[in-house]
């Protein structure tokens, strides 16, 4: 397993670990301070009209991208809402591009309004990504596919384990020319009995490893994510499997924390970041 402490190159940060309060270029700087050399903006944080600046932000840090935030929802309620969700993640494959980002993060959507037909909304969803594999080998940017965890099917993933992940992949991209990939978040994978059996199938499909915690009194679902240590995950076993089935990318901070890290002084809140990156993980 790979050494942690020191490698500003093996860790990075998710913007909305930060709760999305400052402009990149300010969050950029504070990220760079705090010693992590890769950080992943959210696309509400960058003119997609003149991606370059942004892009010219992270450089003059020191940063690297090491992801892009992300597809919009791909389950549209009628054919006409799904072309427009295409167009907008072709748009946002063009922005990582410029952004340098190895890959879209792709959270695919949930069971549209008044359906109950899961099985059709997840072919619905499969179609979309297809739709998009022209613009990702053209821009180089892989569509990194992120399971959430089951509470959200049906607002906002009908993806929801990495088995699932693997199998889309294998169907969306047969002959392994990379175009797909997975992003494996801690928060929304720990749970899963078949998780480690999952991880190794999914081998070097694995682009990104998105870390935080569940806490045991979680008090929602969506924005109350705990600090690496804080919670029941085995943080280490987790960087072992993934790391075992060959990635060899940053480590990513992604933590959702209306309630209590949102509130906090950033520059605090990502020195217990790497201290934790360091030591638990
Ligand atoms: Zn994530």
């Amino acid at each position: 397993m790979r050494e942690l402490a020191g490698r500003r190159d093996l860790i990075g940060v998710n913007t909305a670990t930060l709760g999305h309060r400052e402009p990149l270029e300010v969050v950029a700087r504070r990220v760079a301070a705090a010693g992590f050399g890769w950080i992943t903006p959210w696309r509400h944080e960058v003119d997609e009209d003149h991606p370059e600046r942004a892009a010219a932000a992270l450089r003059a840090a020191g940063l690297r991208a090491g992801g892009y935030c992300r597809t919009v929802y791909l389950s549209g309620a009628d054919a006409a809402q799904r072309r427009a969700a295409v167009e907008a993640n072709r748009r946002a494959l063009e922005a990582a591009a410029v952004l340098g980002a190895p890959f879209l993060v792709a959270v695919v959507g949930g069971l549209p309004e008044g359906a109950t037909d899961l099985a059709g909304c997840r072919a619905q969803v499969l179609e979309g990504l297809a739709a998009l594999q022209p613009t990702a080998q053209a821009t180089g940017v892989r569509l990194a596919l992120e399971p959430l965890h089951p509470v959200y099917a049906t607002d906002r993933s009908v993806l929801n384990t990495v088995a699932q992940a693997v199998d889309w992949c294998e169907q969306l991209d047969p002959g392994a020319q990379g175009w797909v990939g997975i992003a494996v978040d801690a928060y929304h994978a720990w749970w899963d009995p078949a998780l480690e059996t999952s991880i190794a199938r999914a081998g070097r499909r694995i682009v990104a490893l998105h870390v935080c915690d569940w806490l045991r009194q979680t008090r929602d679902p969506l924005q109350d994510r705990g600090m690496m240590g804080d919670g029941v995950i085995d943080l280490r076993r987790l960087r072992y499997c993934v790391e075992a089935a060959g990635f060899d990318g940053p480590v990513e901070v992604e933590i959702f924390s209306r309630l209590d890290w949102w509130q906090r002084e950033p520059d605090g809140v990502l020195r217990t970041c790497r201290e934790r990156l360091w030591s638990v993980c």
